[in-house]
């Protein structure tokens, strides 16, 4: 296997206008009679990204990773590996693997036998088959299971052998479809970070799918939020996560305090909107120019609320209201406090204290307020 390469926080090339994609799609639409699967998709992805589609179910992800593995073809649209146009080549062709959600081994031959399989069927010599199956499981850390065979193996060790199996043909693009689907959260939540471990070190470019968004947010150098066939938005799970282009994927991704409102100010330091939903004027910070008088959303993250019983002194980005629940997470709290318009916002805090011990109880009045530059404006 090649060494490792740069680590995943280098590794911002979208960042930099003289980068060349590794992958672009170009208008890219997947009809399937009347459904449209995938609508007009134009993504770039770079070399050495681990790029998770995200997405609820049928919103065209695997269809999607068909497309780039070639066992589909685009209804219009162009696809480009590595600067060649790939839109017309077969998928036995492109220098493509796959890794099927179902990855099943076979169950009557040996680890070893099973990631050698493909690499004969290429008829490589004995010798270099010898040696990547070798170094593939030790990418994995399983050289003493090379005798095993499946049913003596667990989930995420199975895993990990499918994983072998589809980097030892070297290819320079990886597709995973759900990968860890099979395993249990804890399994998944370890294998995850193998996972990222694994793709750094061989320096694969990795697509993978997911409707998982911690896994996403976890794994991922940049997450492409899909529904209904489009791309909402591209990003790193940072951005995606604080700045949401779109009441959609402020919903999708994590919890969302949403208030509908309308604009009354708009300068340049500021985006100020009067929300009878809140119940108080929404102050915002680090907002793009919105035109007075427009009806916008504003989103706030449950952890950036705060909670008081004592009245803060700014009267804006503040609102009274009535402890209705509270949701015992072990590490967090969630409060649902119901305001005067009927609306209720979510607080999350940490378990500092137990619930017992704490000054804020069910049915209280208290004060939720949170700061200028935690809001983000939405126009869709
Ligand atoms: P999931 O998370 O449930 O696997 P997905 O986001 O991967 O969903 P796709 O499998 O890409 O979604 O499907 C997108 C849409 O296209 C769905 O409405 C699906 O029914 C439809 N579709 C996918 N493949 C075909 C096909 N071969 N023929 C007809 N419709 C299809």
């Amino acid at each position: 296997m090649p060494p490792r390469t740069q680590s995943r926080r280098q590794l911002e090339p979208w960042q930099d206008p003289k980068a060349k994609p590794y992958i672009t799609l170009e208008n890219v639409t997947k009809s399937f009679g009347s459904t449209v699967a995938v609508r007009n998709v134009s993504l770039s992805i770079y070399q050495g990204e681990l790029f998770c589609l995200l997405g609820g179910s049928g919103c065209g992800k695997t269809t999607l990773l068909r497309l780039l593995a070639g066992f589909e073809k685009p209804t219009t649209g162009r696809l480009f590996i590595d600067g060649i146009d790939v839109t017309d080549v077969p998928a036995y062709e492109r220098p493509v693997n796959m890794m099927f959600q179902s990855y099943a081994l076979f169950p009557h031959m040996t680890v070893a036998q099973n990631i050698a399989f493909g690499l004969k069927q290429e008829r490589l010599p004995t010798k270099i088959i010898r040696e990547r199956v070798m170094e593939g499981l030790d990418l994995v850390q399983m050289s003493a299971f090379a005798m095993r065979k499946p049913h003596q193996l667990s989930g995420g060790q199975c895993q990990r052998v499918a994983l072998v199996r589809s980097l030892v043909k070297q290819p320079k693009l990886l597709l995973l479809d759900e990968p860890l689907a099979a395993l249990d959260k804890r399994l998944r939540e370890q294998t995850q970070f193998e996972l990222v471990n694994i793709q750094e070190r061989v320096g694969i470019t990795f697509i993978m799918v997911t409707h998982d968004q911690e896994e996403a947010m976890t794994m991922s150098s940049r997450i492409g939020v899909m529904e209904e066939g489009r791309i909402r938005q591209v990003g790193a799970p940072h951005d995606v996560y604080e700045f949401p282009n779109s009441r959609f994927v402020a919903e999708f991704i994590g919890a969302s305090n949403i208030f509908e409102g309308v604009v009354i100010e708009d300068e340049p330091d500021h985006v100020l909107i009067d929300s009878e939903a809140a119940g108080c004027q929404l102050y915002v910070t680090d907002s793009a120019a919105v035109p007075v008088g427009a009806q916008v959303a504003v989103a706030i993250r449950p952890e950036k609320v705060m909670i008081s019983t004592k009245q803060p002194s700014e009267k804006r980005n503040c609102t009274k209201g009535v402890v209705r629940d509270i949701a015992y997470l072990g590490d967090i709290s969630i409060y649902y406090v119901e305001l005067p318009s009927g609306k209720v916002i979510q607080a999350t805090l940490p378990n500092l204290l137990r619930l017992s011990e704490r000054d804020v109880q069910w049915e209280d009045e208290i004060y939720l307020y949170w700061r200028a530059e935690n809001g983000v404006v939405l126009t869709s």
